[in-house]
């Protein structure tokens, strides 16, 4: 019987990994045909400082044509191991500078900063700075305004390669900032190695901040380093009134969350005007 069962379980589990397979296969086949097809689109959530709006980030977002909407939680892991991530990741700098560029000739939205996520596999590619120099001079964007979004684990191997070549885009004005930081690789000795402008504090950490004491002495061991190391801080997902104020307390200064904004198309991004952004009252 126990033989029986055991064999019982290797057909299913043959079978669940083929309909995964084909599942993995459709969606490369979809992910190729979005890429051809233009069906991503990006939305910005603000970034607000002394309740102003001083950045956005740029989250792309797939229509599906039959599925609907396919969280980027979902599909970049699997563009990353599918190496599709280079042509979205693209098309993604390409558009969010696109849209800088629009900004930039909007009295109100000039100082506006834009911060694109970056992935491993791209900033890996021996022509990464020329791909973004290219970029920047086909739509002129200014290079002060975009910052560039990494991650911990991309910092591990080869610490002379990947600091030149942050090294040339920050000569060129391009700033970096270090996300989800907290949840990689976080030997805190590397980080002064390289030139970045910004951490910002995982969600995980933010989320009940006040009444979490683990998250309260992570949070605030995250912006003494970052303070001693110069570093600006965001606080990413910050959801309740009650998280924002033990923020502040802690000395946070820039906050990205629902609290302020969800994610939001160009269009709403400028009818924020005049940049104000309290905490919403509900
Ligand atoms: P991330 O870069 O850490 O982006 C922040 C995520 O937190 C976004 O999820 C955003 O919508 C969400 N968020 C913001 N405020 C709140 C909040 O108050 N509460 C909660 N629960 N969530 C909040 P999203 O847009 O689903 O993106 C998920 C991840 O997918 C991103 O995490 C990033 O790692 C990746 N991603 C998104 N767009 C791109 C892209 O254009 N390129 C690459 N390589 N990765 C991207
Ligand atoms: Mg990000
Ligand atoms: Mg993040
Ligand atoms: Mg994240």
């Amino acid at each position: 019987r126990a033989k029986a069962a055991g064999r019982n379980s290797v057909e299913f589990f043959d079978s669940r990994m083929q309909t995964l397979a084909k599942q993995r296969s459709q969606l490369a086949q979809d992910l190729h045909q979005a890429i051809r097809q233009q069906q991503f689109h990006l939305l910005y959530q603000p970034i607000v400082k002394e309740q102003k709006l001083c950045g956005v980030e740029a989250l792309i977002r797939w229509q599906h044509p039959v599925q609907g909407f396919i969280s980027p939680g979902v599909f970049i892991p699997f563009a990353e191991q599918s190496g599709l991530i280079i042509p979205i990741g693209d098309w993604v700098l390409k558009q969010a500078c696109t849209q800088l560029v629009q900004w930039q000739n909007d009295q109100h939205m000039r100082q506006l900063s834009c911060s694109v996520n970056i992935s491993a596999l791209q900033f890996a590619q021996d022509n990464f700075v020329e791909k973004v120099m290219q970029c920047m001079l086909e739509t002129g964007v200014n290079p002060e305004r975009l910052k560039l979004e990494l991650t911990e684990g991309m910092l591990i191997d080869d610490v002379e390669t990947i600091r030149a070549k942050m090294g040339k885009l920050q000569t060129l004005g391009v700033t970096f900032s270090l996300d989800d930081f907290g949840t990689g690789y976080s030997s805190l000795s590397y980080l002064h190695r390289f030139p970045l402008s910004q951490l910002k504090i995982d969600q995980q950490f933010v989320r009940n901040l006040d009444t979490n004491p683990h998250n309260k002495a992570i949070t605030r061991a995250i912006l003494a380093l970052a303070a001693s190391l110069e570093l600006e801080v965001v606080a990413e997902g910050v959801e309740t009134q009650a998280e924002l104020t033990q923020l502040k307390a802690l000395g946070c200064e820039l906050f990205q969350g629902f609290l302020f904004s969800k994610p939001l198309s160009p269009e709403a991004i400028v009818g924020l005007e005049p940049q104000s952004l309290p905490p919403r009252k509900d």
